[in-house]
């Protein structure tokens, strides 16, 4: 066994100075440059507001990939919709073939999502087939914050696209709602008040601190930190009645959807980070760490990576890993102490399990090993270490 101690790695990215520095190659394009922008507190509320801006109603049918977050459905629900699950192949692509054997007269909406960073090779063609048949096209773009696909920045190709941005950056609550095509004047948001703001910002400290990421500012924060839990009581007693909790749904990692955040503009703090953060570092460092790992992994046994080489202007959420038994895998990992990204891991109980036998699988078999921009070197290559052996039979 080695001796060295357990390096407590973040699970997705953290705030530290480097968060600011740039990258060292040409600008990558994201879904902040698709077109006009709204700063929400969640992917999730981002798909409801999209939604209600496509015009779905009581008694419509969204289309929603077999392989999705449970948080994917709640906003469908919001409207009176039905989510209506459409199959997915082997690589994730979505089989337009049975989406086309799905459609009614009700169908007003095609989910595509873009997973783990990879962008759905197949755009113009959906693109297409969305506009020959008048449904609306909502690009998920949870997974996929930087990249680009057929010469477009990823969420153009929609009529909308959402994104999560609490997986990219370090930010404790964010989404984001994009269109190329649409206003989205009609779209109005307004602050959650300062106990928010104050939240925001306090639980991003604490969060990175809690990794050892602030270094030398340390000191200089400890006492703010010291006064956090009396300075939460107080927030909570003085907030005004009827608003919301402090934090949104998806800060918590709960499948929840409440409505109350859909007319809440996302925080000053996720904001700036947002704008500030340089995305062609993060993509520049999340595109070698996933390198390193895939390299790493080569040959390995116990399972295989979900996709081959990583497309050009690709920039990948986590490092997707098909395992034999991700049962045994997940347990070894966490008893190792390497954080697991999960995703579909759990999928929508409404969901008829004969679906897609191919998103079945992926639910079981595929893990996320963090591959993202706030992983320092020696967390890394202990990590893979850890995978190593974690494989080993
Ligand atoms: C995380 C996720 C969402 C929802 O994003 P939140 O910010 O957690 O609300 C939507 N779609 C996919 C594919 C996701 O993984």
């Amino acid at each position: 066994m080695h001796s060295s101690a357990v390096p407590s790695i973040p699970i997705s990215p953290v705030l530290s100075l480097a968060a600011f520095r740039r990258g060292s190659g040409a600008r990558v394009r994201s879904v902040l440059d698709v077109g006009q922008l709204r700063y929400v507190t969640s992917g999730r509320i981002a798909i409801g507001l999209a939604l209600r801006e496509m015009g779905v109603g009581p008694g419509d049918k969204v289309l929603v990939p077999a392989w999705h977050s449970p948080s994917m459905i709640p906003p469908v629900l919001w409207r009176g919709a039905q989510p209506v699950f459409y199959r997915l192949r082997a690589d994730t692509s979505v089989d337009l073939d049975d989406i086309a054997a799905r459609l009614d007269p009700a169908t007003k909406v095609l989910v595509v999502t873009h997973y783990f960073g990879f962008p759905q090779a197949g755009m113009s063609t959906i693109r297409a087939f969305c506009d020959a048949r008048g449904i609306g096209l909502l690009e998920d773009c949870a997974h996929c914050l930087i990249g680009e696909q057929q010469g477009r920045p990823v969420g153009a190709w929609g009529d909308y696209a959402i994104a999560s941005s609490m997986k990219f950056l370090p930010i404790y609550e964010g989404g984001l709602l994009v269109s190329q095509r649409y206003d989205l004047r009609s779209v109005e948001l307004r602050s959650a008040g300062w106990a928010f703001e104050t939240k925001i910002a306090l639980a991003s400290l604490e969060k990175s601190f809690a990794h050892g990421r602030m270094g030398a500012a340390r000191a200089a924060l400890w006492l703010p930190m010291k006064a956090r839990d009396a300075a939460w009581r107080l927030l909570k007693a003085r907030r005004p009645a009827g608003t919301p909790g402090l934090s949104p749904d998806s800060s918590d990692s709960s499948f929840d959807f409440d409505p109350r955040w859909l007319d809440k503009r996302s925080s000053w703090f996720a904001r700036v980070m947002t704008r500030r953060a340089s995305l062609t570092r993060i993509a520049e460092s999340r595109r070698a760490n996933y390198v390193r790992i895939e390299a790493a992994l080569r040959g390995q046994p116990g399972g295989h990576p979900l996709h081959g080489a990583l497309p050009a202007g690709a920039c990948p959420w986590a490092f997707p890993f098909v395992a034999d038994d991700a049962e045994r895998l997940c347990e070894r990992l966490r008893a190792a102490g390497v954080p697991v990204v999960g995703f579909g891991r759990k999928l929508w109980p409404g969901m008829d399990g004969g679906a897609c036998a191919v998103s079945e699988d992926l639910s079981r078999r595929v893990l996320g090993f963090p591959c993202h921009q706030e992983l320092r070197e020696q967390e890394l290559s202990w990590m893979i270490d850890r995978i190593g052996e974690a494989l080993a039979p």
